[in-house]
Parts: C-alpha cells; sequence; structure tokens
C-alpha cells in the first residue's frame, strides 16, 4: 500500500473522472467541476486531464485503462448511490481487482435508519474498496474512500454537490494536505474590480500578466473583473509575500475600481457599508425588474438598511407610483435622465430614507433607436438631499444587460460612501 501520499521534490498529477449519463446529455451542469478542479488548483495538484463518462461500467473501465503511468492521483465523481446505474465503484473494483468490503460505521447508519428488512440495494452504498481509507459522509450516506494500486491513488467521491462539498472541506482536503508531503504549494487570492472594462484593467498591469511567477490570469464575471494572483513554490510563507507584493502594485494601479478579494462580494461589502453608517435605502426599478432589489434581499440582515422598491415598468406604473409628470414621459420618453430623476426623486419624496436609487433603461432585444440604443441606461441618486445621473451603455443580451447594471449600481453606492 502506498499511503500516505507523496511524490517528494516533484508536483503530484491528477486525472479526473466524472461519471454520469445525465452529464452527457445536459441534464444536469457539471458544477463538481469546477469545484474540484479550484481545489486541485488550490493545494497543487497538476491536473492533466478530465473525462466524463456515462453510467456504463465497461466505458468507465476504458477510461481507466487510458489514464497515464506517470499519474499520481485518480480523482472519481459520481456513482455511488444505490440505484444500478451507479456503476462507478463496481467499475474501480474490477479495474484494480479489487473486492468490496462494508464500512461498518455507513452500515450502521443505514441500517439505523431503514431496519433490516428490504435493503439488498441500500447496502451496497455503504461498500469501499478493500484496503482502502474511508471518509464518512456527514452530508448523506455514500462514504469517500481513497485506494492505493498501481502506484496511484484512487478516490472515489459521491455525486450530489452538497454531500462532495462536505466531504473535501471536512474531510479529503485536510487528508491530502497532510499527506502530500514535499510537493510544490500554491498560494492564491482573487482581487476584484468593477466599473472597468477588462481590456482597459489589462492594459494597466499588461507587465504583471506577462510575469509567470506569481502568475496573473483575469476572468471576468457579469461587471466585474478579477484577477487572480497564484505563487507556487514550497514555502508557504514566501508565497504569500509574492503574492502581497503583485497584489499590492495591481491594486494601486486600479485603486479606483477595487473593491474586495476572494470571497468578498460587491453586495456585501455595499450592505456593510450600509449598515455601519446606519443609511436606509429605496429604490425604483424599471429595466431591472426588480434584480437589484433581489440582490440587496439575499444579503442577510438586508432589512436594516433597505426599505423598499418601487418596480414601475410601465408609463402608468411611474406616473401613479413616483408621480413622474406625464409630460416628461411624452417630451424625453421613458428611457431618459429626466424620467430617472423623477423617479429617484419620487422614491426620496414617498419614504424616509437616505439613499434613492432609480433605474430606466432598454435591455432588448429589441426597442432600440439610433438615439437610444439597446443597453442604454440611466441611473439616479438622491444622496445628500443631491441629485445626480449617470448614463451608460451596457453591451450583451437582456440578461447580461440587466446583470451589468445592478453590478454597476452596487459600486456606484460603494464609490459614494467612499468619498463621504
Ligand atoms: P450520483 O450519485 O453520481 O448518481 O449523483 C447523484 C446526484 O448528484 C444527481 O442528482 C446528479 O445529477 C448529481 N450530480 C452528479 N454528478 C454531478 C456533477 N458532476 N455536477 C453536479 N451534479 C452532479
Ligand atoms: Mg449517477
Amino acid at each position: 500500500m502506498l499511503f500516505p501520499l507523496f511524490a517528494i521534490g516533484e508536483k503530484m498529477k491528477g486525472y479526473m473522472i466524472f461519471t454520469g449519463t445525465e452529464l452527457l446529455l445536459g441534464k444536469t451542469l457539471n458544477t463538481n467541476s469546477q469545484f474540484l478542479t479550484s481545489i486541485f488548483a488550490e493545494i497543487g495538484i497538476d491536473l492533466h486531464k478530465i473525462v466524463t463518462v456515462g453510467d456504463n461500467a465497461k466505458r468507465i473501465i476504458e477510461v481507466l485503462n487510458e489514464v497515464p503511468s506517470d499519474v499520481d492521483v485518480v480523482f472519481l465523481n459520481g456513482g455511488l448511490g444505490p440505484t444500478e446505474d451507479d456503476l462507478t465503484k463496481e467499475a474501480l473494483l474490477e479495474f484494480l481487482n479489487l473486492d468490496a468490503v462494508y464500512h461498518q460505521p455507513t452500515l450502521d447508519k443505514i441500517l439505523k435508519r431503514v431496519g433490516k428488512k428490504g435493503l439488498s440495494g441500500d447496502l451496497k452504498v455503504a461498500e469501499i474498496p478493500e484496503g482502502s481509507i474511508a471518509f464518512y459522509n456527514d452530508a448523506g450516506v455514500a462514504p469517500g474512500s481513497v485506494v492505493a494500486k498501481n502506484g496511484k491513488h484512487y478516490f472515489l467521491t459521491p455525486g450530489p454537490p452538497e454531500e462532495l462539498s462536505s466531504l473535501m472541506k471536512n474531510k479529503i482536503v485536510p487528508y491530502l494536505k497532510e499527506n502530500m508531503i514535499g510537493t510544490e504549494k500554491i498560494y492564491s487570492r482573487t482581487l476584484k474590480f468593477a466599473g472597468i472594462g477588462e481590456s482597459k484593467a489589462e492594459e494597466k498591469i499588461r507587465d504583471l500578466i506577462k510575469a509567470s511567477n506569481p502568475s496573473v490570469a483575469p476572468t471576468i464575471k457579469e461587471g466585474e473583473i478579477h484577477f487572480r494572483v497564484t505563487a507556487k513554490g514550497e514555502d508557504c510563507k514566501k508565497l504569500e509575500v509574492m503574492v502581497d507584493e503583485v497584489s499590492d502594485k495591481i491594486i494601486e494601479r486600479l485603486e479606483d475600481y477595487y473593491f474586495g478579494v476572494d470571497d468578498e462580494s460587491l453586495e456585501s461589502l455595499v450592505a456593510e457599508k450600509l449598515v455601519r453608517k446606519g443609511l436606509k435605502i429605496a429604490i425604483a426599478e424599471s429595466c431591472t425588474g426588480g434584480l437589484l432589489s433581489n440582490t440587496f434581499t439575499n444579503i442577510p440582515g438586508s432589512s436594516e438598511f433597505f426599505d423598499r422598491a418601487y418596480i414601475t415598468y410601465s408609463n402608468m406604473a411611474k406616473i401613479e407610483e413616483l408621480n413622474v409628470n406625464k409630460s416628461t414621459l411624452e417630451q424625453y420618453g421613458a428611457v431618459s435622465e429626466n424620467t430617472a430623476i423623477e423617479m429617484a426623486e419620487g422614491v426620496f419624496a414617498k419614504t424616509n430614507v437616505d439613499l434613492a436609487i432609480s433605474i430606466t433603461g432598454i435591455a432588448g432585444p429589441s426597442g432600440g433607436t439610433i438615439d437610444k440604443p439597446v443597453g442604454l441606461v440611466y441611473i439616479a441618486f438622491k444622496y445628500n438631499k443631491q441629485i445626480s445621473v449617470v448614463t451608460r451603455i451596457f453591451s450583451g443580451n437582456r440578461l447580461e444587460i440587466k446583470n451589468k447594471v445592478v453590478k454597476f449600481i452596487l459600486f456606484e453606492i460603494l464609490r459614494k460612501l467612499k468619498e463621504d
């Protein structure tokens, strides 16, 4: 047996196999892939390949046969359930020529739940390959396991994302970290920016993006741009310093657009600021149809700062709910600076908030003109008794435009709150 896992001085090589016919039919999005690959990157396993295969033992064995000899870790995910199409473990056992044994704590759990009758299908869930180390599943039934053979470590993990997540966080990642002695470490941090386009942001840090250690990798996500700074090496302390230095440079050059790191979200930062300053907000949404309101109310504790939202989609709603002048709508149109201002004034007059926000625009795909193209949005803020309007043209399809408007507004609020 090969336990514990290590490959001194060399980086561990990984191979990932997802099983499930639903993944091949477009019925289930393989979210486990993103989750697991980011963990591999984080702990420093060099992933060579990802293969997705249906619930078919013969094909799973075919894939296992294709794994190159220099791979150290073969990570299988899915197909550990009680039904007949859950065949991953059976395929691995056949491939490795191993028998199954019961994992006693899992067996006890099943017996306690279903009793001793009519459970032949259920019992196989409690089986693990002989000689393996098992990881008890707190969030479900099927345990994870790792078995070593042929110079490789084979992991079996359950498909349901919440079970996988709990098992990885609490059991498997600590196990890997503890047992991967002497391998290359990775340290990374994600810096988050908004209110700036991708190419403009990249232009300012081109030299840093070209460097290799630390590396800087951009990703764009609904109106935000993220730069992931990653350093590789042996000494974790040194890696952190390397990441600090590059992060400082990036933040300095893009200072006006920076808002947070890693798990920090724009909405939670805005919420935190509003609560700290004791400010209340109310909004009037037209083209975003409640999305900004939804975003705010997704934050736990939003009642501390969020007063109300008016979804005034039609002209009549704008007139009736917010006292927008009919003549303003006729003269300038619903998508105009004047209408945005009157909407924000209307919200402010009807409520007792510190900050009133209004949104009116054209989310498309139809409704655009030469003067007022799709993506044109007017956003008015009434804050500190002053009104201000921002005009922007956002690109994308209908949903992308709505998302970008929301992100833009959140960032504008942060900016405004920073000023005072
Ligand atoms: P399984 O035990 O692998 O058959 O999967 C049980 C549940 O987890 C099913 O609802 C699957 O759709 C879901 N699932 C399995 N694999 C994945 C995956 N890679 N990403 C997201 N969901 C998955
Ligand atoms: Mg399945």
